[in-house]
């Protein structure tokens, strides 16, 4: 549908006939060894890996270069889009339906994600996520909390890190503190909360700085004024 929605390029001339290793597809095909490296090892979800052809559409979802760079949402209308971090999380405000799917490649260029897209999933490095209503609702608490100054490297701990805890209104402590911890299922299930912070970095609002404490140095100063 991706390739489609990219008006069918051709990657290069196909050079033999017959199955495609990947999709089994029947048809024309580039050779194998011409579209994936020798040190490429996604060969699990291959229809035929012994085959040594590869069809145009899945030779285009290894070689197209944005497919790994940037995130895209792929319809089955068919459409395909690319997409920020940001408006990635966008689409994760509601669940996602069967006819999307969205790749968000988390560290970019380093893995092909597009050609194991799935209908209905969010394929990151080494998975397919689901997005249901319960990930919408904790996503949108991990958006309430990082309003509050948390970052993604606090949003991983147990408990709201004091440092920006102790510069918060005490009125705020309830809600905060039941958005963390509706946010514990992902931290045990990281391939979510790493997806959900990636695409939530521009929340994060920076706090106002504390009044400085009196450091050690300081006292020791002022004894020898
Ligand atoms: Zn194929």
């Amino acid at each position: 549908m991706a390739w489609r929605a990219a008006g069918a390029p051709e990657v290069e001339l196909p050079t033999r006939e017959g199955f495609c290793a990947r999709c089994g597809a029947g048809g024309v095909l580039i050779a194998a060894a011409a579209v994936v490296s020798r040190s490429f090892t996604g060969y699990d979800g291959w229809s035929a890996p012994s085959q040594t052809g590869i069809c145009p559409p899945c030779a285009w979802g290894y070689r197209h270069p944005p497919l790994r760079a940037t995130a895209h949402l792929v319809t089955r209308a068919p459409q395909l889009q690319a997409l920020t971090p940001t408006e990635v999380g966008e689409h994760l405000e509601l669940p996602l339906s069967p006819d999307r799917a969205l790749i968000v490649p988390l560290h970019p260029g380093r893995k092909h994600l597009a050609p194991t897209a799935v209908w209905g999933r969010v394929t990151i490095e080494d998975a397919h996520l689901s997005w249901a209503a319960a990930d919408v609702d904790r996503l949108a608490a991990l958006r309430r909390v990082r309003r509050l100054g948390f970052g993604s490297r606090m949003l991983t701990a147990p408990a709201p890190p004091w440092a920006v805890l102790s510069r918060l209104p005490a009125e705020t402590y309830p809600e905060l503190l039941a958005d963390w911890a509706a946010l514990t299922p992902w931290r045990e299930r990281r391939p979510w909360l790493d997806l959900a912070l990636h695409v939530t970095v521009a929340d994060t609002v920076t706090p106002p700085p504390a009044p400085r404490p009196r450091s050690p140095l300081s006292n020791l100063r002022k004894a020898h004024r």
